[in-house]
């Protein structure tokens, strides 16, 4: 097990497959002029599986991979079936906007996923198609069929909320009523800028705290009928669920859950590292400091790939410390 300065274990890699999207959400990347990485400058598939190789022997178990979407790289399928055929390693999910899934779901379960987050953050189409740029929403609606057809479970749905943009908080609740989907409302956080150009632009007053969420969901479940949202102890919570404080209402198959990466540090629960697509490790989410793998990874250097790892482990700050944007984008990092 690798254990970082602070006594935190430390063996879940979150692994950014491509920093490129058929997406332009507003939050997370510019419309257009986003400078991509070239393609010589992204870690090959064979590169980014011997990094799984070396840190699962460092004592890394979980995998999550990311972007940017994965689904649209070539050969994710194949680095699923390499990465979860690998000794150590527990569990692979992947975070995506769920547009491939209806065509990719049952041959990503077939080489062995355990599980997806798609990210969704309206039910209405309009607004999704304005968050979005791009996207029809019945793509990610069939997408989340298909997940649950195929049998990934827990099927996580992740909504960003941001507070300008009036999201309907309890129609999203109401997602976890009737199918087994766990949605979780994200704080918006100020990553990459977060997209100033002609984005978004991150500012305070457009984050709502978790306290503040919970209290506005709960309130429109009561007057809506759904009742309670009743906390969860730790046995009910879905597999591999992370920094959230999980809920449900009574007899539904699926939960609630508020993620507060922003309001309630969850800094001392931290049991991560990422990598970028180019081989960036990234001790932490909202700090610039980098550590570069990637050379040691095309040069095949073992011991200097292991060095590399240690040593972002060690630089691991015990927290974030409110710091206000990354010269990264989201998209770029993997959220
Ligand atoms: N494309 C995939 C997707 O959207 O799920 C994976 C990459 S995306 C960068 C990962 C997650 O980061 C998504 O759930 C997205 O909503 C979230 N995200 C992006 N920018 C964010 C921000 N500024 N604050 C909070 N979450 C953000
Ligand atoms: Fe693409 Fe995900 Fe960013 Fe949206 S949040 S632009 S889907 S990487």
């Amino acid at each position: 097990m690798a254990y970082d300065q602070h006594g935190r274990a430390i063996d879940y890699l979150r692994i950014s497959v491509t920093d490129r999207c058929n997406l332009r959400c507003l939050y997370c990347m510019p419309e257009e002029g986003v400078a991509w990485k070239p393609h010589a400058a992204i870690l090959t598939l064979e590169e980014i599986e011997n990094f799984v190789r070396i840190a699962a022997s460092e004592g890394f178990k979980r995998i999550r991979l990311t972007g940017g979407e994965p689904l649209v790289r070539l050969g994710i399928v194949d680095l699923i079936r390499s990465i979860t055929s690998m000794p150590n390693i527990e569990s692979v999910a992947m975070t995506t906007n769920g547009i491939l899934l209806p065509k990719m779901a049952q041959e990503l379960k077939d080489a062995g996923l355990s599980r997806v987050n798609i990210s969704l953050d309206t039910l209405d189409a309009e607004q999704y198609a304005h968050i979005t740029r791009r996207g029809n929403i019945d793509d990610v609606f069939k997408g989340i069929d298909a997940a649950l057809e195929v049998g990934f479970k827990p099927v996580k749905v992740n909504a960003v909320v941001v507070r300008s943009l009036n999201q309907d908080l309890l129609a999203y609740a109401r997602l976890s009523v009737d199918r087994p989907l766990h949605v979780r409302f994200i704080e918006y956080m100020p990553v990459g800028g977060a997209c100033g150009a002609d984005g978004l632009g991150w500012s305070a007053a457009d984050t709502i705290p978790n306290e503040e969420l919970f209290a506005l969901v709960s309130e429109q479940a009561r007057a809506a009928g759904l009742g309670e949202l009743i906390a969860l102890g730790g046995g009910e919570k879905p597999e591999g669920w992370g920094p959230a404080r999980y809920y449900h209402f009574e007899n539904a198959l699926g939960t609630v859950g508020f993620i507060n990466a922003l309001s309630r540090h969850f800094c001392e629960e931290c049991n991560r590292l990422r990598m970028t697509a180019e081989g960036a490790l990234r001790p932490c989410l909202f700090s610039d400091t980098e550590f570069d793998v990637g050379a040691a990874l095309r040069n095949k250097d073992e011991e200097a790939v292991r060095a590399v790892l240690r040593e972002a482990l060690d630089s691991k700050p015990d927290e974030h410390h409110d710091k206000i944007g990354t010269e990264r984008l989201m998209s770029q990092i993997g959220g």
